[in-house]
């Protein structure tokens, strides 16, 4: 369409395509205004005031207008309004054109939909810098209403900071159609600050119009998230960085070249590495471990990995500076998502545990080693090898080349030292002669400082530049680059030192080898205190053996020169008794026959008690029935107890056989019954037997109870010791020895047996005797009746020879025997020999001792050479009654025995046994 206007606003021309979209004839428009022919009253009002712009400032000008047409549909049109101007350049009037521009219009729609449809908030700015479109997500993103924004340039939204540099970046865009992205923030109305990124870009327009968009994408929550993200790793940094050691996280790859992602501060101790040189080069931490380790790090990590476990590894590295360390390290792997394997972990330095432990293993090492030695010095009879054992084990296990021992020989002048053991690893390596390290005195120079140190106690060990310098050249001289000594102490105080040289390595020894060392050289000193002590005792030993065996033969023949004249005063005492009538002389033989065997009782004990203590005493186990025993008591007893009007009474439970010594039993009872009449003014003492069973072995308990003084409870144990009495001293009321009791239960003890004692004072006392050994046997004892009868009917044919060198002796013997026998006397073997060689004698007692020429046991051998005498029984007689000699003399010819001195019973019984025996 194109028409024509005067000024007043009246159509002078229009075209064929105007009256077209009119729908009037062209003579119904010209001279017509927009008001004659728009029924719509505000859009001819509105071409009318656009015509009045353009005429009124003579500009040309374009205009765009919207209506709804008769179908009602939208419809968009685009005008130009142009001024007519005269020649004299007055404005006569105006001409315009218009187009529809209805289908862009309803693009433009649907493209500022779609725009309006984004969520990213869109602003469209034209090359004035005029806000020209924002769209709904841009409103409700900064939550403002699109007018505020729309129509207006920055400076009137915005502070000037902001538009100066808004200007900078759009100006880039329209000078030189670039695109342009940056971050940006803007304070929302909130009060929270809106963070996002701006991507502004040139557009042109269907008209050539240049025009700014700008899009917008948000980045608050992603900057949070960065933020919170890196908060988060510097948390875990300072926490790492806290732990000791390296926290790391690596990727291993298949030649097990770490690459690290992750390593924090603590690395720096351990390897003197910055975390972030390790993470720019691995191989400057793989090239401080130490080859050895490496392998096993490497099958170690593949295991892990197959079976996705920890690992751990121990490992030594050398750092940049030349230390050696060790380093556990610990980690985990895992795949991450592009199928790396991943470790996370951690490596301390362990160095100090491991020096700990080393040192500890040492210290249990050579612990062990000084426990065994010593151990060995104490046990082994061979103390030199023992010794050189010790110094060469300890030498050995602390690597030195030398271990010794000096001794301090101390005399009241001076003090010095001795080397007394030496060990060498190598022989060149032997210290200086023996002879030239034998009383070193302390004093000299070199020598005090050394004394001084050791005396207090200290020990001294080091290289040798540790030493005054006064004190390194005989040092040197003998090699020594480092050594130890360690002071000795015994009860009396410094007694020497134990020292190891090391002459191959300048180096201080550690605190687990002095520990050690120390506690060795007090046992050392303990040590040489004991075996002084056993030397000593050894000494003392020898000493009181050769004095035991001076006692034995004192006895042996002070028993010899007592009991010989012993027997010929009691025998003539004896003999006197039959001769004499006067009541007054009989009262004198019974003193000297009660003086006489209280003297011989004391001199048997005596001797008893020195054979048992000599342990001389042979026990001669036989069975044997306790009834006769009972009897022999009964008999001997009932008589002595009714003398002091006491009652004797034996009971026993069965007739018991024993396997036991007879003989010693027998005089064990009989001493406690002697006792028990001592100590009993009246009423009665008993002998009970009886068994007991209660035991696993099957004791016979022999009790002798008396109604006697008893004894007090605090007397019970020393009673049994030897010479003991409860009465001692000036109070003594009862005679006797105080021997018996012990001699009793020490024999008893021999038997596997022992004593018991219940006693009260002034009511009476028990001695129990226990004794294993019970046979039981209802055996009577008609044997021994059977016997006394068969000897009796014998006795008057018999001949004896006595050979004795002794005068009295041989007097006393003819004058018993002479009465019952035919007797022959001889006073040396030779006669005796000569007799018996002559005559035919049924029984011989031969004296043993017979002087100067041959003796009974010489004598006894030849006459047993005669004929007829091979078998006759030879009884010897002697005074030495020491243990053994018994024995002796059985075996060697004679068949019977019989000590001296004897009572004429004794012999009387002798003659009936030799005749009954043979
Ligand atoms: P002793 O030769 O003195 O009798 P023992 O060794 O036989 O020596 O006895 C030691 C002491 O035990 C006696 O001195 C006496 O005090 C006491 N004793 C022994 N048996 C009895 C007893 N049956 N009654 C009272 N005291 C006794």
């Amino acid at each position: 369409m194109a028409w024509m206007k005067d000024t007043n606003g009246k159509f002078v021309s229009v075209n064929s395509q105007f009256c077209i979209q009119m729908g009037l004839e062209r003579d119904d428009i010209i001279e017509k205004k927009d008001s004659d022919l728009i029924h719509d009253h505000k859009l001819s009002k509105k071409y009318e005031s656009e015509d009045l712009e353009v005429l009124t400032t003579g500009i040309h000008k374009q205009f765009e207008d919207h209506l709804i047409d008769t179908k009602g549909n939208d419809r968009w049109f685009e005008s130009f309004k142009i001024p007519l101007f005269d020649s004299n350049k007055n404005i006569i009037g105006l001409a315009g054109y218009s187009m529809e521009i209805s289908d862009r219009k309803h693009n433009e729609r649907f493209i500022n939909t779609i725009i309006n449809s984004l969520p990213n908030p869109v602003l469209v700015k034209n090359e004035k810098f005029e806000w020209i479109y924002v769209n709904n997500a841009f409103c409700n993103y900064f939550n403002v209403s699109a007018e505020n924004f729309v129509g207006k340039t920055n400076d009137q939204i915005f502070a000037p900071s902001r538009v100066k540099y808004l200007l900078e970046t759009e100006l880039e865009v329209f000078n030189n159609g670039k695109t342009i992205e940056y971050e940006d923030s803007f304070p929302s109305s909130s009060g929270e600050t809106l963070e996002y990124i701006i991507r502004k870009s040139l557009l042109i327009n269907a008209k050539g119009e240049r025009m700014l968009i700008g899009v917008i994408t948000d980045i608050t929550d992603r900057n949070k998230n960065i933020a919170a993200l890196e908060r988060n790793e510097q948390q875990l940094r300072n926490i790492t960085d806290c732990i000791p050691g390296k926290v790391f996280q690596m990727e291993l790859f298949h030649d097990n070249y770490p690459k690290f992602h992750f390593v924090s501060k603590g690395a720096y101790d351990i390897y003197e590495l910055q975390p972030e040189e390790i993470i720019e080069n691995a191989g400057l931490i793989t090239a401080q471990i130490d080859p050895l380790d490496k392998i096993s790090m490497i099958t170690n990590s593949n295991e892990a990995l197959e079976n996705l476990a920890n690992w751990e590894q121990e490992y030594r590295i050398q750092t940049p500076s030349g230390k050696i360390k060790w380093i556990r390290a610990t980690a985990v792997p895992f795949k991450n998502k592009d199928d790396i394997n991943i470790w996370t972990g951690v490596s301390i330095d362990i160095t100090e545990k491991k020096l700990v432990e080393q040192e500890l293993k040492k210290r249990t090492e050579l612990l062990e080693i000084a426990t065994k030695e010593l151990n060995n010095l104490l046990t082994n009879n061979d103390f030199e090898s023992a010794i050189l054992s010790f110094l060469s084990s300890l030498g050995e296990k602390l690597i030195t080349n030398r271990a010794y021992i000096f001794k301090n020989d101390n005399t009241e002048i001076t003090e010095t030292t001795s080397l007394i053991y030496e060990w060498v690893s190598e022989p060149h390596y032997k210290q200086l002669q023996f002879s030239e390290l034998t009383k070193i005195p302390f004093s000299i120079n070199a020598c005090a400082w050394f004394y001084r140190k050791l005396k207090n106690g200290q020990v001294i060990q080091g290289t040798i530049d540790d030493f005054p310098s006064d004190e390194q050249p005989e040092l040197i001289r003998q090699n020594i680059k480092s050594m130890i000594l360690v002071p000795v102490f015994n009860k009396t105080g410094f007694w020497g030192f134990l020292g190891f040289d090391d002459c191959k390595e300048s180096r201080v020894f550690t605190e687990a080898e002095t520990y050690v060392l120390q506690a060795t050289a007090a046992s050392l000193g303990a040590f040489f205190d004991r075996k002084e002590y056993e030397t000593e005792l050894s000494t003392a030993k020898i000493k009181a053996e050769e004095s035991e065996k001076l006692k034995t033969n004192f006895l042996a023949n002070m028993s010899h020169e007592l009991r010989t004249p012993l027997n010929g005063i009691l025998g003539f005492a004896n003999i006197l008794r039959s001769e004499l009538n006067s009541p007054d002389h009989i009262d004198i033989i019974d003193t000297i026959e009660l003086s006489g065997n209280r003297l011989l009782e004391t001199l048997n004990l005596i001797l008893d008690l020195s054979t048992l203590e000599s342990n001389q005493l042979t026990i001669k186990y036989q069975p044997f029935s306790i009834t006769s025993i009972i009897q022999e008591c009964a008999e001997v007893y009932t008589s002595k107890a009714a003398s002091k009007g006491i009652i004797f009474q034996t009971h026993t439970a069965q007739h018991y056989h024993l396997l036991s010594d007879e003989k010693i039993l027998k005089t064990v009872i009989k001493k406690l019954l002697d006792n028990a009449l001592k100590y009993t003014k009246s009423g009665i003492i008993k002998l009970d037997v009886s068994h007991d069973t209660s035991d696993s072995i099957n004791y016979l308990l022999i009790k002798v109870s008396d109604t006697g003084i008893g004894i007090k409870p605090e007397y019970h144990a020393t009673i049994f010791e030897p010479f003991r009495q409860v009465s001692e001293g000036y109070t003594r009321e009862y005679e006797g020895s105080g021997l018996g009791l012990s001699l009793a239960k020490k024999y008893i003890n021999l038997l596997k047996g022992d004593i018991d004692l219940k006693s009260e004072p002034e009511k009476g006392s028990e001695f129990t005797i226990k004794i294993p050994g019970v046979i039981h046997d209802n055996q009577n004892d008609s044997n021994e009746n059977l016997i006394q009868t068969h000897i009796t009917q014998e006795i008057s044919k018999l001949n004896i020879l006595v050979v004795e060198d002794d005068f009295t002796n041989r007097k006393y013997l003819e004058m018993i025997l002479k009465k019952r026998y035919n007797v022959s006397v001889a006073d040396n073997g030779a006669l005796a020999f000569l007799l018996a060689k002559n005559s035919k004698f049924d029984i011989i007692l031969m004296d043993i001792n017979l002087g100067r020429e041959m003796n009974g046991v010489e004598t006894t051998e030849l006459i047993r050479t005669l004929d007829g005498y091979k078998d006759i029984p030879i009884a010897a007689v002697t005074a030495n009654a020491m243990s053994g000699q018994r024995e002796r003399l059985l075996n060697s010819g004679f068949t019977h025995y019989i000590s001296k001195p004897f009572k004429k019973d004794d012999l009387l019984n002798l003659i009936l046994n030799m005749i009954s025996n043979s």
